[in-house]
């Protein structure tokens, strides 16, 4: 890296449903004021459950797409763009950071939904280049971890890593009528790893399968807990973790958001 400036904080975002990046609500009110309350990243890190493949990729081109990938949404939706550059330099940078691990760089994804619902709020200029880094499919838990950890530098050097996804996801058991109350094992879950984000207990994050029924229930598949462990490999000791957002929305999607190295929003 080539400029030293203060450590920035890292945020995992509960992105949810597409349609919030229409909508003005309590998350995305909440996703404007992380944004404000960021220093200006040089470049923003993205680590999205929607782009979950079999190997790591970072995406290397000057200007991504916006892609559209969901079905049956309203045309507004899909005539949202979210223009941000890329910056291929950085994503030749981060390629390095994370050998001996294989990174391809990528020139045909984009910004998926993941990132570009939630970034229209929290930066809705547009103006900072915007990477993803793809989750590999192929790894266990605390491989993603580990390789996580080799990020750190970017923070030193003014760049934004987030992650996407949400700590309790199920869309077989989502229940679509307003205010439906969570799952038993929705809330169970969902305080569960909140305490141990509390705890800056990593160990139980990583093994999260561990916690039986509730884990298979709220995390069927892994994609979009993943990007958890992107984050929480950032947290130095004894840093700070606050919960802009908690909830859970339709009664087995957790909206939980936290930021690290930000002082309450
Ligand atoms: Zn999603």
């Amino acid at each position: 890296m080539t400029s030293k400036t203060a450590r920035m904080p890292v945020v995992f975002f509960g992105h949810g449903n597409p349609m919030n990046a229409l909508a003005q609500n309590r998350y995305t009110e909440t996703w404007r004021r992380i944004g404000a309350a960021v220093p200006k990243p040089k470049a923003i890190l993205a680590v999205s459950a929607h782009w979950y493949i079999p190997e790591t990729a970072v995406t290397a081109m000057d200007r991504p797409c916006t892609i559209h990938d969901f079905g049956g949404f309203p045309q507004e939706l899909f005539d949202m763009q979210y223009p941000a550059p890329g910056d291929p330099a950085l994503a030749r940078q981060v390629r390095e950071l994370l050998k001996p691990t294989q990174v391809s760089l990528d020139k045909s994804w984009g910004l998926d939904h993941g990132v570009w619902s939630v970034l229209v709020h929290a930066f809705p200029r547009a103006d900072i280049p915007v990477l993803q880094l793809s989750i590999d499919a192929t790894q266990p838990p605390r491989a993603h971890y580990e390789l996580a950890k080799k990020l750190a530098p970017l923070r030193d050097a003014g760049m934004l890593i987030t992650g996407f996804g949400n700590v309790v996801h199920n869309l077989r058991k989502i229940q679509w009528q307003e205010n439906t109350p969570a799952y038993a094992w929705a809330s169970l879950f969902n305080e569960k790893v909140r305490d141990s984000l509390n705890a800056q207990d990593h160990e139980s994050l990583i093994n999260y399968s561990n916690e039986g029924e509730a884990a298979l229930l709220s995390v069927p598949t892994p994609e979009h807990y993943l990007p958890l462990l992107y984050i929480i490999a950032q947290q130095q000791r004894d840093e700070k973790i606050s919960f802009p957002i908690d909830g859970i929305e339709h009664a087995s999607i957790g909206m939980l958001t936290f930021t690290i190295g930000l002082n309450d929003i």
